[in-house]
């Protein structure tokens, strides 16, 4: 059986895809072969631009993910300007940081809602044309918080220990139907949602001492993750959280 890493001919629809994780995660993608449509909130226009340069097609597609309202619309935006979604990532998320004793139920819900309920409906609305297909692969961002408690973040380690374990209830009910599904924890990963951690030195020196590899990961680090995920490659792989962490967990 051939191997193969290539997303030539595929279609893909990655959201909150204008900066970090999301960002590397299209360029790497277009750069194996797929066309990306991007959505989130506002435009796109540096990832549109290095899309471009691989000579892969991307459209834009504008979106607020803090409630499900624009779900079913984003999946058919998508599908009508590449032809199919083959490949859904849902890395769109949020953080907040407040002490437990004093955190607000609007803090809870927007969290909840943009990091855990969008998640699971926009895969409901991408798996109902790659179900009657046969084929594709759904790739969900999680985070360390699937799997520790974190301090100060109740809502974000909810959120994410639910990616988790709705990442294994859509692989159960979806792989007899040809899709897979699996989510990627990323570790400490230099982008905007860490900018206060990298900010302040002792807790940054503090981070990077317990991390094996000895540095913070690049947001290219979780998109090579991201394209075995998305490949056939990984057609025998669903259910599975994989950390990419530098190491943080086995420690
Ligand atoms: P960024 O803040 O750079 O990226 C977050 C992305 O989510 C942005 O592109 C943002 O788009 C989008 N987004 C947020 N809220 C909404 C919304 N309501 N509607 C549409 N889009 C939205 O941070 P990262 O790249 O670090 O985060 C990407 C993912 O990785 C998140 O799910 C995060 O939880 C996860 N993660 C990150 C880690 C890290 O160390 N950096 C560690 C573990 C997990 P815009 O604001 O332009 O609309």
């Amino acid at each position: 059986m051939a191997i193969s890493f290539s997303l030539e001919g595929k279609g893909a629809l990655v959201t909150g895809a204008n900066t970090g994780i999301g960002q590397a995660i299209a360029v790497a993608l277009a750069e194996a072969g797929a066309q990306v449509a991007l959505a989130g909130r506002s435009e796109p226009a540096e990832t549109l631009e290095r899309i471009a340069a691989t000579g892969r097609r991307a459209i834009d597609i504008r979106a607020d993910f803090a409630s499900i309202e624009p779900v079913k619309r984003v999946v058919a935006e998508a599908e009508a300007g590449l032809g199919q979604v083959d490949i859904l990532v849902n890395n769109a998320g949020i953080i907040r940081r407040e002490d437990l004793l004093a955190f607000s139920e609007e803090d809870w819900d927007a969290v909840l809602d943009t990091n855990l309920k969008t998640l699971f409906f926009l895969s409901q609305a991408a798996a109902r044309g790659m179900a009657a297909r046969g084929s594709g692969k759904i790739v969900n961002i999680a985070s360390l918080l699937t799997f520790q408690g974190g301090i100060r973040v109740p809502s974000y380690a909810a959120a994410k220990s639910g990616v988790g374990g709705v990442t294994k209830a859509m692989a159960n009910e979806l792989a007899p139907l040809g899709v897979q599904v699996n989510a990627i924890a990323p570790g400490y990963i230099a982008t905007n949602n860490t900018a206060a951690l990298q900010a302040d030195p002792a807790r940054s020196r503090q981070i990077l001492e317990r991390i094996p590899a000895g540095r913070w990961g690049d947001p290219a680090d979780i998109a090579g993750a991201a394209v075995f995920l998305a490949s056939p490659a990984a057609n025998y792989v669903t259910g599975h959280v994989l950390a990419v962490d530098g190491g943080w967990l086995a420690r």
